[in-house]
């Protein structure tokens, strides 16, 4: 097997407070893992006490409302236009989605989608449209001649809620072309050729053959899309990731592949909504512009966040994640891959 699900244990002992007086050992195991892509670590660790409970955010939404840039009252006279412009307009329209440049620009071209005109859609209230519409919106920007240069990577990513990220709770995607994508594409785009060298087949070829092989972390599969967990997560609750085999950028993606993805994020994020989670991280991963080779898919990540302790806004970027660089999963990738399955693979056998 060339794809390699590499993993350790530790033991962790104390003696447990409780009874009368009589001490107890408990052990409590840990298991280390490593990414079989790029090697990176991951652990899952046992929370003591965890359960997920739906954040109420409704504060947050009503005090937002009144000066939300995003809605439909303020977006076209507040946002900046598009210089250049795309196809003749100053902004990009989809169904509801509206393109416009980020006024706090990551690099030389950066834009903001709005993708809906409600302020608020809860996590269920997602619909497959709002994403088709938004990424459509995002193909047409970073298809204009000159958007993307030889080398770059045309990302989209998306903070829901604040908790994740977003200054606002109006839903809105980041769009951006750059040919410093960050550490974790960079890694696995090397480390994707070095695969493709050393075993003659691409990576995320063998990944998918090994995962459905295993079907530990095996969500679905549409006749565009793969859907699975992530071996080493990055959210505490594990991640959902979604391949496009054959499909290497944005710009490859065809209605039917967005209607297919659209389909199947919707269904899991009403899953995950259903559990409690009300906020998230997304980013899809290109191969660079210019590379022919077959060694990167197209693919997605979607990373719940969620507060580890609700009632003092406890947060679940910790040490770990922001300075070791090294997640950990309270729900291991295999139970969240089988709480998806039933409503991932019904929306996906729907199209
Ligand atoms: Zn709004």
């Amino acid at each position: 097997m060339t794809v390699r699900f590499s993993h350790q244990w530790r033991t962790g002992v104390y003696i447990s407070p409780e009874g009368d007086g009589d001490l107890r050992r408990v052990r409590i195991r840990v298991e280390l893992r490593r990414d079989p892509l790029t090697r990176r670590g991951g652990r899952v660790a046992h929370f003591q006490g965890f359960h997920l409970r739906r954040p109420d955010l409704s504060a947050e939404v009503a005090a937002s409302r009144a000066h939300c840039p995003f809605c439909p009252e303020r977006v076209l006279v507040v946002t900046p236009r598009l210089e250049p412009c795309v196809d003749g307009a100053f902004r990009v329209v989809e169904g509801e989605s509206i393109l416009f440049p980020n006024i706090s620009p990551y690099d030389r071209r950066s834009a903001v989608v709005v993708l809906s005109q409600a302020h608020f859609l809860a996590p269920e209230d997602i619909r497959p449209r709002h994403l088709v519409d938004g990424l459509r919106a995002a193909q047409r920007y970073l298809g204009a001649p000159g958007a993307l240069r030889r080398r770059d990577f045309g990302l989209v990513t998306w903070n829901y809620m604040p908790l994740a990220g977003a200054t606002q709770v109006h839903p809105h995607l980041q769009v951006f072309a750059t040919d410093r994508p960050g550490r974790l594409l960079e890694e696995e785009v090397a480390a994707s050729l070095r695969h493709l060298r050393r075993f003659g087949r691409p990576y995320w070829e063998e990944l998918v053959e090994t995962e459905f092989q295993l079907q530990e972390r095996w969500v679905g599969r549409g006749r565009h899309t793969v859907w699975l967990t992530p071996f080493v997560s990055r959210s505490v609750v594990s991640d959902l990731m979604v391949v496009f085999p054959g499909k290497a950028r944005l710009s490859d993606l065809s209605v039917g592949d967005l209607e297919e993805f659209g389909r199947g994020l919707s269904a899991a994020l009403q899953q995950l909504a259903a559990e409690g989670v009300m906020s998230f991280n997304l980013a899809l991963y290109p191969a660079r512009e210019g590379s022919l080779d077959p060694a990167v898919s197209l693919h997605a990540r979607l990373s719940p966040r969620i507060y580890f302790n609700p009632a003092i806004g406890g947060s679940d970027s910790t040490v770990w994640q922001h300075l070791l660089d090294e997640p950990f999963m309270v729900r291991s990738p295999e139970r969240l891959a089988e709480s998806l399955r039933p409503a991932v693979s019904d929306a996906l056998s729907e199209g």
